[in-house]
């Protein structure tokens, strides 16, 4: 009776995590003290962990007068604290042993492989998502078809590419220099350069055009892709601002916090200023917009062709 009072009055308890289960571990020390040895990521685990963390504080007092004075075996007192303490135990252990764990969240680095028909339009339709993406830790690839020589200058919008990229923290750009408003009638060789990109980086979710965009060369993109990355089980479609009222958005990312560096990231193209929809103003207002209909403050809206593991949320 003596050395199991011992034992129980001496516990320590260890706590922790084995796959998806709570586990909880007797060890030595003094019992009371064992509270001390809960972990906080076990009490917001455990529903009703926190009153046993009060029972045992309790029982601080009358464990150390059995200890010190040897004689808790031989009084009511101590055989209360030797009944408790059993009780106690047995019922963290039990609800350790029988409570899942909390999942911990995997945040492993992915490839984003985004494709756009001219340089500014990764800006323009995700710049906000994929500045969130980058600054989460992922592998952002841009492949820009054209260079948009019939809507500027094709070298200095290249270079804006490449700046912007990098200001949301596109790992590679590369700008192709495929016929600008002419994509459609050179779909094989986008067909190609997309599948080259496809196997070599190997992304886990691809962003493209719509097929909802009345811009002949954006619909081309989005052909030309989905031909591309055929065998691929995740892609989303974002907004161009040349998407037509057919555009319909069901997955939503929260660009909160992204959407200053988006418009500085549009901004960086001062081949295009001045056109109507550069400006911060009608940028923010998409967001807003997609913000209200995703029920959050600031969202950029995408339309799945398919999406399998991989939604944006998880990324
Ligand atoms: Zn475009």
């Amino acid at each position: 009776m003596r050395t199991v009072s011992c034992a129980v009055h001496s516990g320590l308890i260890a706590c922790g995590q084995i796959g998806t289960v709570a586990v909880c571990v007797i060890l030595t020390g003094v019992f009371a003290l064992a509270a001390v040895a809960v972990p906080g990521r076990l009490r917001g685990r455990i529903p009703g962990l926190w009153a046993i963390h009060v029972c045992l504080w309790s029982g601080l007092g009358a464990n150390l007068w059995c200890l010190f004075t040897g004689n808790h075996d031989q009084t009511p007192a101590g055989l209360a604290v030797t009944a408790s303490s059993v009780l106690v135990l047995g019922g963290v252990g039990g609800i350790a042993a029988v409570t899942p764990a909390r999942p911990v969240p995997v945040r492993a680095a992915r490839r984003v492989l985004v494709v756009g028909a001219h340089p500014d339009d990764l800006e323009l339709a995700c710049g906000a998502t994929v500045a969130k993406l980058a600054d989460s830790g992922h592998e952002i690839f841009a492949l820009v078809l054209t260079r948009g020589g019939n809507g500027g200058s094709a070298e200095e919008r290249a270079r804006e590419a490449v700046a912007a990229g990098r200001l949301l923290g596109v790992s590679q750009v590369r700008v192709l220099d495929l016929p600008d408003t002419r994509l459609a009638a050179h779909e094989p060789e986008a067909v190609a350069a997309i599948e080259a990109v496809v196997r070599r980086f190997n992304p886990d979710i691809i962003f493209t055009h719509s097929a909802n965009d009345q811009h002949a060369d954006h619909r081309a993109a989005h052909v030309a892709t989905l031909q591309a990355a055929r065998s691929h089980s995740a892609i989303l479609c974002y907004e161009s601002p040349s998407v037509t009222t057919d555009f319909d958005p069901r997955v939503f990312v929260d660009v909160e916090d992204y959407v200053d560096l988006k418009i500085a990231a549009v901004g960086a193209h001062a081949d295009q200023r001045g056109k109507a929809y550069m400006s911060a103003e009608r940028v923010r207002g998409i967001a807003l917009f997609r913000g209200a209909q995703a029920k959050v403050r600031l969202a950029e809206g995408f339309e799945p062709v398919r999406l399998l593991r991989a939604t944006p949320g998880e990324l």
